[in-house]
């Protein structure tokens, strides 16, 4: 059985990710999304709701499984009986960072690979942080994130005032 490892932090899971997962989980047996926990970065959601969003999502594939992981990746990836990790890559700029960690990773754990998914060219901008932005105006977010959980992020942010008028 061939299992891959889609690591991220998913903070929230966008039409983006689930693009890339869609995209596994035609060429891999099992595909493992696995929020990775980032002490440096500050949330809007925690883990458990996070990995509930990406759950809610997911749920018509059969083959994905929603986890998190403290760990390094590597060692994570090999404990779960996996030996691939999947990554999306939305331009040159994500590239530079995602090859060190590949290389990083592959000295580490020579037996795990890393395989790069090129995004979806309707997704190459569509990131966690734009989506947050978005919503913090007031935006429409039925093209950036799965519409089951648009209601769970407009009511996380506050709606923002400009000029004493709410935005939202
Ligand atoms: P974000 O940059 O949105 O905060 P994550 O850290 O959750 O993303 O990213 C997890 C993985 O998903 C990374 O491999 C990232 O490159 C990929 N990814 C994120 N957004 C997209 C997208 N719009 N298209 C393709 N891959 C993406």
């Amino acid at each position: 059985m061939k299992t891959a490892v889609y690591p991220g932090s998913f903070d929230p899971i966008t039409l983006g990710h689930l693009n890339i997962i869609r995209r596994a989980c035609a060429i891999f047996d099992k595909v493992l999304v696995c929020v990775m926990i980032n002490s440096d970065k500050r949330p809007l959601f925690t883990l458990d709701e996070r990995m509930e969003l990406i759950r809610r999502t997911v749920r018509r594939y059969r083959n994905v499984e929603v986890d998190a992981s403290d760990e390094l990746l590597v060692s994570y990836v090999k404990q779960k009986g996996a030996n691939v990790i999947v990554k999306g890559l939305r331009a040159v700029s994500d590239f530079d960072w995602e090859f060190q960690i590949a290389l990083a990773n592959k000295k580490i754990e020579p037996t795990i690979d890393t395989i790069f998914l090129a995004s979806s060219e309707k997704y190459t901008y569509l990131s966690s942080t734009v989506v947050k932005e978005m919503a913090r105006y007031g935006a429409d977010l039925s093209g950036f994130v799965p519409r089951e959980i648009i209601g769970d992020i407009t009511s996380r942010l506050p709606p923002r005032r400009v000029n004493g008028s709410v935005t939202r």
